[in-house]
């Protein structure tokens, strides 16, 4: 089968992040290590901001997705708004050098201090999920002397065709406020004195592999936009939300030219001319890292092989998780004739943690591997589960690399827990 490697070439065999060979980096910090590519990373960004050419537009990263501040000061360098989900997340963009006019603050659980933050540093938006917090909001507003820019995020209902816990605008999911609520929930925003209607917002899922959900959500977002405008409301920014799929396996995902043109398209079809907001995260950095992993042990018994591995479930999680596929690889070529069959699993005490089933490898104690498409939600939905510190990230530019969070202590593990006295 054909590698998965979009942003990572083999030379002579050898498998490289732009001009560094990852075999140097694995020498130099250990393994398990992620490394991410500031080209790659550049590269996704670049090519959905040119996909609008002029069309009024602002992409806001999905911090989620990958948090380090090296991969937000990246973005932050480019122009690029910010999606958050909590006020820590707030905080990174601050540090990485992100402007809080282009930040949009989305989630269903905003605490009070969280609101009062985002109010402080002036974000663009704040993605309002339910009427409870919209009065929240305008109570806080209110307290501050401010009025504050919301959008009501609405549940389209719309079956993004994933795995049903990367679905987020189906009806029965926690998300948004219900399209039928949508007109009363910006009714009663229009009478509130400290808030100032900015715009509707959607997000309906992740990992979706077709434009045809996004057209759908947005339709339905357009004409209630046409519903509210018959009683007065006018809305003038239209938030599609993220959920851009990548290319794990073999998927056919829409490249950045077809699905922002499809949104153009379903813009025009309603003869709408609005901004856009998109919050891309996986699309972004998904396929600008890998994870490398040593081969630790090789053992079989009497139906299976294993290839034992360094990085555990909690390292990289999806898998786990979500029976996510990702493609393991060799960082040297190997022959095709020696391969085996193995289950590439982890240390951790839980059947649960296996990287890959049913890998064709040709593998021996101290090789290394090289887990792709592992730059969205791979490190930062790692724990410390079984005492194991979080493994460090690398960025990679051009022909040097950086270390950009080193690897954790037993000491940093430990920092923050005391014991009973006596
Ligand atoms: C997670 C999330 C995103 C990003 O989703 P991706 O699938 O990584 O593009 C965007 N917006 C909101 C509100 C989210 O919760």
């Amino acid at each position: 089968m054909e590698e998965v490697l979009t942003n990572f070439a083999r030379r002579d065999g050898e498998l490289y992040a732009d001009q560094v060979r990852l075999a140097d980096i694995a020498a130099e910090v250990g393994t398990p290590c992620y490394v991410y590519s500031r080209v790659a990373i550049e590269r996704n960004f670049q090519s959905l901001s040119t996909a609008f050419e002029d069309y009024p537009h602002l992409i806001c990263y999905s911090v989620k997705a990958n948090s380090n501040l090296a991969v937000l000061n990246v973005l932050a360098r480019l122009g690029s708004g910010f999606d958050i989900v909590s006020g820590g997340e707030l905080e990174r963009v601050l540090r990485a050098g992100g402007d809080p006019a282009k930040v949009v603050f989305s989630g269903v659980g905003k605490t009070k201090r969280e609101i009062e933050q985002a109010l402080e540093v002036g974000i663009r938006c704040i993605d309002v999920e339910s009427i409870a917090e919209l009065q929240r909001v305008n109570a806080l507003a209110a307290r501050a002397g401010i009025k504050a820019p919301v959008a009501i995020r609405v549940n389209p209902d719309i079956d993004a065709n994933t795995h049903p816990y990367i679905a987020t605008g189906l009806r029965q999911t926690k998300f948004g406020i219900p399209m039928a609520d949508a007109i009363a929930a910006y009714r009663l925003a229009l009478d509130m004195s400290h808030v100032a209607i900015h715009g509707i917002a959607a997000h309906i899922g992740s990992q979706i592999t077709d434009t045809t959900p996004f057209t759908e959500a947005l339709d339905r977002l357009l004409r209630l936009i046409e519903d509210l405008e018959e009683i007065g409301i006018t809305i003038e920014n239209v938030d599609i939300g993220g959920g851009l799929g990548v290319r794990y396996r073999n998927e056919q995902v829409p490249d950045s030219k077809n699905f922002v043109t499809a949104l153009i398209n379903a813009m025009h079809a309603r003869g709408f001319d609005l901004p856009l907001i998109v919050e891309p995260g996986r699309s972004i950095v998904g396929d600008a890292g890998v994870l490398l992993t040593k081969v630790e042990y090789v053992k079989s018994n009497v139906v299976k092989n294993f290839a034992v591995v360094d990085a555990g479930m909690n390292d990289l999680i999806r898998p786990a998780l979500y029976d996510a596929w990702q493609d393991i690889v060799p960082l040297v070529a190997e022959s095709e004739s020696k391969r085996n069959r193995y289950d590439v699993v982890g240390p951790v005490c839980e059947t649960a943690d296996v990287m890959g089933k049913d890998r064709e490898l040709d593998v021996v104690e101290g090789d290394i591997l090289a887990v792709c498409t592992a730059g969205a939600y791979g490190w930062v939905l790692s724990s410390n589960y079984n005492s194991r510190p979080r493994p460090p990230e690398v960025m990679v530019d051009g022909d040097q690399f950086y270390l950009i969070r080193h690897r954790e202590t037993i000491d940093e593990l430990c920092a923050a827990e005391s014991i009973l006295p006596e």
